[in-house]
Formats: structure tokens, C-alpha cells, sequence
């Protein structure tokens, strides 16, 4: 039985055991909720999730184009790879660079 984690995603259909994961373990998320896209699955249990956003420059009237990296813990039941657009939910911190966990990956 998967928790409610107060967000409106798909359920994971796999199960995991994973402490970590807001679904299946005691992780709650809170604050910021941001799509992006992941650019490394490198890592074991972590991912980088890359973010577009504009950025105003008002000498010249026009929008610039800005990208932030973001590391999002990738829990076992969700396993996101490189190339998925994925919807990252803020939680505590649960590394030096890691304050975010992935909690759905969106169909393309
Ligand atoms: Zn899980």
C-alpha cells in the first residue's frame, strides 16, 4: 500500500523497501514542486534533473535562456533514466546536494 504523499501524481505501480521514497517510505515531501528533465542517471539512487526557466534582462526588453541542475534522489520504484521529464518534489535534505526526490515521471 502506497502513502498519499499530498500531491496530485500517478501512483508507482512497483513496490520498493526504500526508507527514502515518499510512497513506500517515511520520506515526507513540502515546498517547491518543479518539472524538468533528466539529464544523468549515473548515479546509484540519484539522478540530475535539469531546469529551463527565462531570465529578464532589462536593457534589452527581451527574455534570456537559463538552465539550473538539480540533484533529485530517484527512488526504486519510480527509476527515472536519462531523457525522462520528471516532476521533482522538495524534501529534506538527504545529501550534501540532495533536497529533492523524484515523484513521477510524465508520459511523453
Ligand atoms: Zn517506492
Amino acid at each position: 500500500m502506497a502513502n498519499n504523499i499530498g500531491l496530485s501524481v500517478r501512483q508507482p505501480e512497483r513496490d520498493c523497501n526504500d526508507a527514502n521514497c515518499p510512497f513506500h517510505g517515511t520520506l515526507p515531501v513540502r515546498g517547491q514542486v518543479i518539472t524538468g528533465k533528466v539529464v544523468s542517471d549515473r548515479m546509484i539512487g540519484t539522478v540530475v534533473v535539469e531546469r529551463a526557466y527565462l531570465h529578464y534582462v532589462g536593457k534589452y526588453n527581451r527574455y534570456e535562456k537559463r538552465n539550473s541542475k538539480i540533484h533529485a534522489h530517484n527512488p526504486p520504484c519510480i527509476q527515472a533514466k536519462a531523457g525522462d521529464t520528471v516532476r521533482i518534489a522538495e524534501c529534506r535534505p538527504l545529501s550534501k546536494t540532495t533536497t529533492f526526490v523524484v515523484v513521477e515521471v510524465q508520459p511523453s
